[in-house]
């Protein structure tokens, strides 16, 4: 199933005939930026009916919404992944690294940081850089959902606690500055367009996915190349910090990572997660 926000913060699920079904009654209690954690949450008791809706369809047609970021309000936290892949070690540090001759590690000693939640955009929104003229770069990354409290949970039995995947992209400042504050400028955590139940995505550690900058390519992966892949990521996070029911996880993004600039159209595709497709435009100050 394809779980999407729209419009006035409603949820959805995508039916069968390409419309969107309304399923803001389930969770009538939330708020509206609180919905999608609600409807994760009420999962056991509401997934069949949101099941049923999605194989009756009769919604609004796709054409005719607006869709928001599918999770725009994570309960407590995005958790991320740094330096999960070889090659993308390769390219940060080294004579001729983006750190000039410093030494870069992997997520086997740096484990993890936290992106504020209030980065997260949908593709209504844009990627805005920040005024001046540092270096902001895309991260293509493949988003997981969490679906139930996860505390100390094993490798093995990780992926039970999945809710589902979503594109990603953890847009970054170059700089000195620690990675959470670098990472967690307003826009900078674009998701969508909708969040893929994991029944449709069998094995999350082998998927191919790829990133363009006005249709050239950038990067190109697929996640059986992650250092630490889904499940070994849940095992390590939920061993420090309880992930809650709505959290997403930034899983780490391959080589091929460079810098977007104002008019840039930059689009992520996941197969069988999504197409995320977000322009860049300069900050409102930098234009004031
Ligand atoms: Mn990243």
């Amino acid at each position: 199933m394809k779980l999407v926000v729209f419009d006035e913060l409603q949820v959805g699920v995508l039916g069968g005939d390409e419309t969107v079904v309304e399923l803001s009654d389930l969770v009538s209690e939330a708020a509206p930026p609180d919905r999608m954690t609600a409807l994760i949450s009420a999962w056991e008791k509401v997934g069949d009916r949101v099941a049923e809706r999605s194989r009756d369809g009769g919604g609004r047609p796709l054409s005719e919404v607006t869709l928001r970021a599918p999770q725009p309000s994570p309960a407590t936290k995005v958790v991320a992944a740094p330096v999960n892949y070889r090659r993308h070690q390769e390219e940060m540090g080294g004579s001729g690294g983006v750190y000039k001759d410093l030494s870069i590690e992997t997520i086997e000693t740096y484990a993890g940081f936290i992106k504020a939640t209030s980065s997260i955009v949908g593709p209504d929104e844009a990627i805005e850089l920040p005024p001046g003229d540092r270096r902001v770069d895309h991260e293509a990354e493949l988003g997981v959902v969490i679906g139930r409290t996860a505390r100390n949970v094993s490798q093995e039995d990780a992926l039970d606690f999945v809710f589902g995947y979503l594109p990603l992209l953890d847009i970054t400042v170059r700089g000195k500055e620690d990675r959470s504050f670098r990472k967690s400028f307003d826009t900078f955590t674009p998701i969508g367009p909708a969040i893929v139940s994991a029944d449709e995505v069998p094995d999350p550690e082998a998927v191919d996915f790829s990133l363009t900058v006005n249709g050239e390519p950038r990067q190109q992966a697929n996640t059986r190349d992650l250092i630490f892949g889904v499940a070994k990521l849940i095992e390590l996070y939920s061993a420090a910090m309880t992930l809650m029911p709505g959290d997403l996880i930034a899983t780490g993004t391959p080589e091929g990572v460079g810098p977007i600039v104002a008019g840039d159209q930059v689009v992520l595709e996941i197969d069988g997660v999504g197409r995320l497709t977000m322009p860049v435009r300069a900050s409102k100050e930098a234009l004031a």
